[in-house]
């Protein structure tokens, strides 16, 4: 099967007619050809986007009106669901129940977004108290213009939806490039806006490689706002060409983020959260807290029960029942996930459990969840971001200690602490140099909440109103209410 781009409203061919396959990382079958765009594409699909915003007037309809789009597409989600959530499985082998939580959040994120679009109706303008009675003044949000919006593979839809609810409760028009592994959800949003009558140009989705359509994207002197979700090095090239233009631009990049459990929390309760925290979508999260330190007096038996507990995931594929650890994305993470657990080996690393393909598992991209000891503070699998399976686990005496290793990172993304004692619980949280701070808890995230890092973590922030404003302009209007000159010339 082979499918098309979705370009002004309109499934299109490429227009240089280039594939490129899609694999289920379960099974390492093709399952689906998508089109590869190159830089015609792009710039019919920019073209398409600057039209509905500059002529057919998407940013004039009112927020209310762009609400009930927003909220077709929640529906449409919604009713599609289950085969939505399967292709998910396919596409990025995570276990089914893990994906159903995604295509739910992705419809809850259009609907949050359309109380936003109804809510800049009534606030999106603010009057401003001036000093001087002769004038008035007012602040009125507006959106950007045209957004290029390019996404990884490890939460296909919800990462669309992060991007293209709040832009287009904006009024900005998109430009879609979803990863080029798993863009098979990406499209059924495209086929949803078709069929909920978004109008042309609104939304436009174009599939294939980073390095050519996402590299289009992002030099298109068209586009005016650039939001990109990915890793560091090609958030460095996003930058790079948002600064040639003067683009808007936010970033969500990658995280190396810690865990602090001190001596007196629950064992049961921190290991089960230590274990989501790195292990669920197979580690392949931005925000997983891949740096557990835990208090010297509860490191041993915890160490212990995390290695027990780790063991004893249910590895398979996605689809099936009770599986909680499917493949990774694709043979080229597998690779690299596995080249980190062998250089941390060879850095002095103890691998205290799993560290390589699990037993009966000759095809797909599968991996031992991992605990890895003993992981020196300068070693890649310390300092680095494997995005994957892999956890450091490591010791520590006082609160100051555990405050300094864990912000000695260059990433600030995210970061947990687990504490019965509320006051020490809260001063930790404010001594944690991140964007996103858990407390007794790692990884839930609402859409209400603000979503994004410090440091080389990435720049602005997602989710919430903030996100709505990664997407808007503010207009100064100011008028002169006086009938008396100014008195510069005119005296
Ligand atoms: P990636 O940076 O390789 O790719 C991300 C997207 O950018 C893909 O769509 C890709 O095609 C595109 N791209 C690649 N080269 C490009 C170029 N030259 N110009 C324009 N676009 C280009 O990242 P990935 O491997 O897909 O995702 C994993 C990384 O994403 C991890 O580092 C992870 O931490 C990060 N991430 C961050 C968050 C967050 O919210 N902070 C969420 C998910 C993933």
């Amino acid at each position: 099967m082979r499918s098309k781009l979705y370009i002004d409203g309109k499934w299109v061919a490429p227009v240089n007619g280039g594939f490129e396959t899609v694999t289920n990382p379960a099974t390492e079958e093709v399952v689906q050809e998508i089109a590869a765009a190159t830089e015609a594409d792009v710039d019919l699909a920019v073209k398409a986007a600057r039209r509905a915003f500059d002529k057919d007037g998407w940013p004039k309809r009112s927020g209310a009106e762009r609400a009930k789009f927003l909220r077709a597409i929640a529906q449409g989600i919604r009713d599609r669901q289950d085969e939505i959530a399967t292709l998910e499985v396919i596409n990025n082998g995570k276990p089914l129940p893990e994906a159903n939580w995604d295509i739910g959040d992705a419809a809850g994120c259009f609907d949050y977004y359309a109380g936003l679009a109804e809510q800049l109706d009534r606030c999106g303008t603010e009057n401003i108290d001036l000093p001087d009675g002769r004038f008035t003044s007012k602040a009125v949000k507006e959106p950007i213009g045209v957004a290029g919006a390019i996404i990884p593979w490890n939460y296909p839809l919800l990462m669309a939806a992060w991007k293209v609810a709040p832009a287009l409760a904006a009024g900005c028009t998109v430009v879609l490039k979803p990863a080029e592994v798993t863009s098979l959800t990406s499209l059924q949003l495209a086929a949803i806006a078709d069929d909920v009558g978004l109008p042309a140009g609104v939304l436009n989705v174009v599939t294939g490689a980073g390095s050519v359509a996402g590299q289009a994207i992002i030099d298109h002197k068209g586009v005016d706002k650039l939001a990109f979700t990915g890793s560091g090095p090609v958030g460095s090239k996003i930058m790079a060409a948002a600064a040639r233009d003067i683009k808007r631009v936010s970033l969500e990049l990658g995280g190396k983020s810690p865990f602090v459990v001190f001596d007196d929390a629950d064992i049961e309760q921190a290991v089960e959260w230590i274990m989501f925290g790195i292990f669920w979508n197979q580690g392949q999260v931005c925000s997983a807290t891949s740096r557990v330190l835990v208090q010297e007096g509860l490191y041993p038996q915890l160490l212990a029960r995390l290695v027990e507990e780790t063991r004893r995931i249910r590895i398979g594929n996605g689809m099936d029942e009770g599986v909680l650890l499917g493949p990774l994305v694709s043979r080229r993470q597998h690779e690299q996930v596995i080249a980190a657990i062998d250089a941390a080996r060879a850095a002095g690393a103890t691998v205290a459990c799993g560290g390589g393909r699990p037993e009966g598992f000759d095809k797909g991209y599968y991996l031992q969840p991992t605990v890895l000891t003993d992981v020196p503070l300068d070693s890649a699998a310390w300092v680095e971001e494997i995005f994957g399976p892999v956890v450091c686990v490591r010791p520590f005496k006082t609160e100051e200690e555990a405050v300094a290793l864990a912000n000695d990172s260059r990433f600030g993304l995210a970061a947990a602490v687990m504490s019965r004692d509320d006051v020490r619980a809260e001063r930790v949280a404010a001594a944690f140099r991140a964007g996103i701070v858990w407390i007794n808890c790692s990884q839930p995230t609402f859409t209400e909440a603000p979503w994004g890092g410090y440091k080389e973590s990435g720049i602005g922030r997602e989710l919430g109103r903030w996100g709505l404003d990664n997407y808007l302009e503010t207009k100064q209007i100011t008028r002169y209410t006086s009938d008396a000159p100014w008195g510069w010339y005119i005296k």
